[in-house]
Parts: structure tokens; C-alpha cells; sequence
């Protein structure tokens, strides 16, 4: 028996895989991109989300027992969900055994027709491998991943034997850029992709595109002469979503960037390489 954190499922996920799909969300994530739009998969442990814009400080939700009050970080005991007379208060973040989340995903028969099936997103999803690894032994359909690839190398292959397909995260070729925009080297994940290639599994390189960050021909370049081989299908370019900060204060964070879309995407570097590519 294991357990894990889910902080979202999402039904009829159209841009997470093949055929019709529910993405699972896992808690917890080793990056931090500066220009991350979930804070919430930040933190591995299930914590309190305040709508804070509509917040009247009445005060009522003050709790004598609340962790904030004492250590400042919240432990999502949730004791001042129901005191809120506005309901804005939430626990985000929500704790599993294995087979509670197998029966769970199971009942979505409508998503084990054709190729569709599971997707497990985060945060990072194999911060969780053990759990991650027996829902996988569970689950119905054909199940996918969303991942970074920031993990230990015994750890994805043996997460990826179990997948049919891979979307991974690319975020930068140049490993000091990478350490400074993420807060972690990329040699892992090169090594991980490399092995992707190496066991033949179908994969989509996913890039997160930034104006100034690594919308530059160079990076792309670089990129793409490292993406490409082994059963690549594509890459998938995400111009930045403008609405990151958003949910930042809800979760008690600060969102300190000024990043912009790319005034230009340069698909042809991807297809003059061979390489289909998708503005998503
Ligand atoms: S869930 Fe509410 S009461 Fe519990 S530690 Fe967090 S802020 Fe305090
Ligand atoms: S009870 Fe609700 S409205 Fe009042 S201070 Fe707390 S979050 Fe704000």
C-alpha cells in the first residue's frame, strides 16, 4: 500500500494525450520555473487556497490551533475551511492510498475506449514514484505522463516501461540558464531523454516559450538537435500564459517576473530539422 497527493483531476482533457483522457495532477514538485502557473503543485502536502480578492478580513477564520498563527506555514488541517462565511476558503491538495485512486480512475470507463486512458501531470509526478508506480500496476487504458524528467534515471525507465506514451518538458538547452529560470541543472533531464530515445517509447517534447527566456533561435536550435531521434512524434511549443500570476496570492506566494509571450515563434528551426511541430 502507498499513498500520494492529487491536487486536481481534470475529465475530457483534450491536450494531455491520445483519444479522450482524465489528467491527474500529483502534488509536489523539485523545479521551481519562474514562470510556473500552478503554484499549487509547489508543495508536496495538501495546503489552504484563499480567494483572497474577495476576502472581507472579518477575521472569523482565525483559528487558536492554525499553524500559520505560530510557524507561518500552513499544514492543511483544514480546521478553517468552515469558518469563512464567504466560502473562500479550500484545501487544495488531496491525500490517496493507491487503490482508493485506482477504483477511483477506474470508474471513468468512458476514457479506456481506443487510446484513451490516463494522464498523470503535477507538479512533477515522479516527486511521487512509488505511488505513481502502483496506480500505474492499476489503472485501466493507456496511461501517460507529464513530466520534467527530473528524476533519478532507474526511477523513469522504470516509470516509462509502464507508459504508452511521454510528453516531457523542455524548458532550456543551456544548463546555467536552466539553473537560474528553474532552480535546477538539466543534466538529468538530457540524460533522461536520452534514454527515452533509447528504450523507443513515442514521446512529444513540450517547450514553455518566453519572450527573452528561450524564444531565441539559438536555444531552439540547440534544442532541436537534441530532441530529435529515438520514437520522437514531435514538439509542442506553449507560448507563455499571461495569467501565471494569478493564483499566486491565493496560495500566500508572490509572483515577481514580468514575462511576455514571444513576438515571434520560430517553428521552421523544428521542421527544418525534420521535426513536427505544434503551437499549442
Ligand atoms: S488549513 Fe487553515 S487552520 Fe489549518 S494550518 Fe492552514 S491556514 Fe491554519
Ligand atoms: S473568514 Fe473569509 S472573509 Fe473573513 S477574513 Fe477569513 S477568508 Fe477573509
Amino acid at each position: 500500500m502507498s499513498y500520494g497527493t492529487v491536487f486536481d483531476i481534470k475529465e475530457f482533457s483534450i491536450y494531455d494525450g491520445d483519444g479522450m483522457r482524465a489528467t491527474v495532477f500529483l502534488k509536489g514538485c523539485p523545479l521551481r520555473c519562474k514562470w510556473c502557473h500552478n503554484p499549487e503543485g509547489f508543495d508536496i502536502n495538501p495546503e489552504v487556497m484563499v480567494k483572497v480578492a474577495n476576502c472581507l478580513h472579518c477575521g472569523k477564520c482565525r483559528t487558536t490551533s492554525c499553524a500559520v498563527l505560530s510557524n507561518s506555514k500552513c499544514i492543511g488541517c483544514g480546521d478553517c475551511v468552515n469558518l469563512c462565511p464567504q466560502n473562500l476558503r479550500s484545501i487544495s491538495g488531496k491525500k490517496y492510498s493507491d487503490t482508493e485512486l485506482i477504483e477511483l480512475l477506474n470508474g471513468y470507463e468512458i476514457f479506456f475506449n481506443n487510446d484513451g486512458g490516463i494522464t498523470f501531470s503535477g507538479g512533477e509526478p515522479l516527486l511521487q514514484y512509488e505511488f505513481l508506480s502502483d496506480v500505474l500496476d492499476g489503472v485501466k487504458g493507456k496511461s501517460m505522463i507529464e513530466t520534467s524528467a527530473y528524476a533519478k534515471s532507474d526511477v523513469f525507465k522504470k516509470i516509462v516501461n509502464k507508459l504508452s506514451k511521454v510528453y516531457i518538458d523542455f524548458k532550456v538547452f543551456d544548463s546555467n540558464k536552466h539553473i537560474f529560470y528553474t532552480g535546477v541543472d538539466n543534466a538529468i533531464i538530457k540524460t533522461n531523454l536520452r534514454l527515452l530515445q533509447d528504450l523507443g517509447k513515442p514521446f512529444i517534447v513540450r517547450i514553455p516559450l518566453i519572450n527573452d527566456v528561450n524564444d531565441d533561435f539559438d536555444n531552439l536550435l540547440n534544442t532541436a538537435k537534441f530532441v530529435k531521434g529515438g520514437n520522437l512524434v514531435g514538439v509542442e511549443l506553449l507560448p507563455y500564459n499571461t495569467l501565471a500570476p494569478a493564483k499566486y496570492p491565493m496560495y500566500g506566494k508572490v509572483f515577481t517576473e514580468n514575462f511576455s509571450k514571444p513576438e515571434k515563434i520560430l517553428t521552421n528551426v523544428f521542421t527544418d530539422n525534420g521535426i513536427p511541430v505544434k503551437v499549442l
